[in-house]
């Protein structure tokens, strides 16, 4: 196993511990696009499924959703020669989009409803517990921004979540693996990528925008990225202004922070010449 397998499985067994995302008896459905990250993702569930030391299942999902050009083979002869249980569901969801957005808009908002719509259903048919997807660390970090910039939320994507009807538990188990680290990965076991633009649609113009932002940022300082997600499992509730959730924890007041060494002053009485009042 090489070295990126390992931090991979890893971070994903980290994930899994901390939010609860992969428990006995599971059967998980992972959706699989065919990109690189839901590719990884399904490699990687299996291989914590064969150590897990609790029974763990899966079946790997893909949605045809009738791009055009969509090469339909790939995937199913992929999921025979690995093995896999799997289920290819065709849904023409792309000729809804087309005749629904009006030009010039990008598919990407109405393709994802459709598609959610769709996966939850299957998820029932097939008895799976979980649908796992495989968004990772930036995706995370790039819808923080975009809802901080273009929302006014303070609010990612979760880990683990329950949908609104309540039927489906939905994880990411992909949250503290990085983008490059996938991408490498994806490339060392030589996935069968498919692309993703099939579709046509042009990148949501937003998301382009604070993906920019990252690279240029990232240029002078590589740990922004890491500084942002670090940010998520680090807040003061008592130096924001959400006041339902300082009222849900208990919080009145701030507390300065403590100076550090290098921000300490001397103490005042050495300042003082070692006098007393
Ligand atoms: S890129 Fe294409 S397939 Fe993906 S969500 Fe957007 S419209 Fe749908």
């Amino acid at each position: 196993m090489s070295r990126l397998e390992k931090k991979l499985l890893s971070a994903v067994a980290r994930a899994s511990a901390d939010f609860r995302l992969l428990e006995p008896n599971d059967r998980v459905m992972v959706c699989v696009s065919g990109g690189k990250d839901s590719h990884a993702l399904l490699y990687l569930l299996r291989e914590i499924a064969r150590r897990a030391p609790f029974p763990l299942s899966l079946v790997a999902v893909n949605l045809d959703q009738g791009q055009p050009n969509f090469p339909k083979h790939v995937l199913p002869e992929y999921f025979e020669r690995e093995g896999y249980e799997y289920r290819v569901v065709t849904e023409d969801t792309y000729s809804i989009v087309v005749d629904k957005v009006p030009e010039g808009k990008t598919y990407c908002s109405l393709c994802s409803r459709l598609r959610r719509g769709i996966l939850y259903n299957v998820a029932q048919e097939l008895s799976a517990t979980k649908i796992a997807l495989g968004h990772h660390r930036d995706d995370v970090i790039e819808t923080l921004l975009l809802n901080l910039l273009y929302s006014g939320q303070m609010k990612s994507m979760p880990a683990r979540l329950r949908s609104d009807d309540g039927r489906n538990v939905v994880i990411r188990p992909l949250v503290y693996c990085t983008e490059p680290d996938l991408a490498a990965f994806a490339t060392e076991r030589e996935f069968p990528i498919i692309p993703c633009d099939l579709c046509g649609s042009q990148e949501n113009l937003q998301r382009k925008r604070v993906k920019k932002l990252l690279d240029q940022l990232h240029a002078d300082n590589p740990n922004v990225r890491g500084n942002l997600f670090n940010a998520l499992a680090n807040i003061r509730a008592s130096h924001l202004y959400d006041v339902a959730l300082r009222e849900a924890l208990g919080v009145d007041e701030a507390h300065e922070d403590a100076p550090s060494e290098q921000e300490r002053p001397e103490a005042p009485l050495l300042r003082l010449g070692g006098r007393v009042g």
